[in-house]
């Protein structure tokens, strides 16, 4: 099936009790038993929930796997990851993640002995170079937040396929509309479906997806242990918001675009990372990989006062954290979603103080771009 009659279809049958097209909410914390020892395959709501199965489906479905993994947030599903390894484990990992992951690995996982490396992975040599005798999973984000470098999803697992290594994917900038890693031989996506997927700004979620029945079951059975479950609300509105998640992407992307076009030929935007355009370094490694480039745009502005202008003075742009919502955000990554990881790291990576990143909605375009040029003309 296309992926816009997986979005509407997938794991989602009519009610078999009264029709209903619409998969209801399951608001249900426990389920009633025929006699002792007979049930429906259904005990209690944070092992089994079908609003939550149906979602699991469908998202499993438009990442070209075969299980879904539902999750609280997609910290809460970056979590669960961690229990496919023991202590004295090594995990090679983008230096570049979002900073919520970095602080859950770096700053409490590693007390409960896992060891971690933090490697440009744009770079697979990098790779290659920073495996251990203990090394058991490859972890990256491609594009990375908020940089949007790129790195090359194939070569990451013929590394881990060859090494015999778990190779996990943040999917989330790209969402499954533009990206699929499992069709380049990964083993697990992974989604904050607060972002793109849900879209509409009022979820946080998250998912993995894997082709692995290993994988499954193990996480399975961390969902259920560990019982950071969504709830039924969360998932039934998740699964009202991939029904229009290709249209709504091909809107960001289409705004995205334009807007990236109009920084390009400002010259107060100093450097404009997108990957959709022909001067990104790895336009050509983007192209390959994904169908499309996106909804994010950075852009250093080269000295700060002109940062906190833009960031303070948009009107239809929101100054927030978060991503990938039909309302245009901009955000300061060094004080808001990256302040946790240290300044000689964000330095390195060219995370300065005078970088803005946009999240561009679906919005006319034009009203986008008014606003911006008010402020820097
Ligand atoms: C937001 C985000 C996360 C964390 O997800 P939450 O739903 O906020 O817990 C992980 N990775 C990326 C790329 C994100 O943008």
């Amino acid at each position: 099936m296309g992926f816009s009659t997986d979005a509407i279809h997938a794991g989602q049958e009519p009610d078999l009790k009264t029709g209903a097209v619409i998969t209801p909410i399951y608001q249900t914390s426990t389920y009633a038993q025929e006699e002792l020892g007979k049930h429906k395959g259904y005990e209690y709501a944070r092992t089994q929930n079908l609003t939550r199965e149906s979602l699991e489906k469908n998202i499993a479905a438009l990442e070209k796997g075969k299980y879904g993994i539902a999750f609280s947030s997609g910290l809460a599903a970056t979590n669960a990851l961690m229990s496919l390894v023991k202590s004295g484990d090594h995990i090679i990992i983008s230096n570049n993640v979002y900073g919520g992951t970095y602080r859950l690995y770096e700053l409490v996982m590693k007390d409960f002995g896992l060891d971690y490396s933090w490697v440009d992975t744009s770079n697979l040599k990098n790779i290659e170079n920073a495996i251990k005798p203990n090394t058991k999973i490859v972890y990256v984000e491609t594009p990375t937040n908020p940089m949007l470098t790129i790195t090359d999803l194939k070569g990451v697992s013929e590394i881990c396929k060859k090494n015999n290594f778990i190779s996990i994917v943040d999917n989330t900038f790209m969402s499954p509309y533009f990206q699929n890693p499992l069709e380049m031989g990964c083993d697990i996506v992974l989604h904050s479906s607060t972002k793109y997927i849900n879209g509409h700004s009022d979820v946080v979620s998250g998912i993995v997806v894997t082709k692995s029945d290993k994988i499954h079951d193990r996480l399975r059975y961390i969902q259920n242990a560990a019982g950071a479950i969504p709830g039924p609300f969360d998932c039934w509105l998740i699964l009202r918001a991939t029904k229009t998640l290709a249209v709504r992407m091909e809107r960001h992307e289409k705004n995205a675009n334009q807007l990236a076009e109009y920084f390009s030929k400002n010259d107060k935007a100093k450097k404009v990372y997108y990957p959709g355009l022909k001067l990104h370094p790895q336009h050509e490694l983007a192209k390959k990989q994904m169908r499309g480039f996106g909804g994010m745009i950075s852009v250093d502005f080269g000295d700060i006062e002109t940062a906190k202008k833009v960031v303070n003075d948009v009107k239809i742009f929101t100054l927030a954290e978060s991503l990938g919502g039909v309302e245009s955000l901009v955000c300061h990554p060094a004080s808001m979603t990256h302040a946790s990881v240290p300044k000689a790291d964000r330095d390195k990576m060219g995370l300065t103080e005078s970088l803005v990143r946009f999240s561009v909605g679906i919005e006319d375009v034009e009203d986008l771009i008014e606003d911006i040029d008010n402020i820097l003309g």
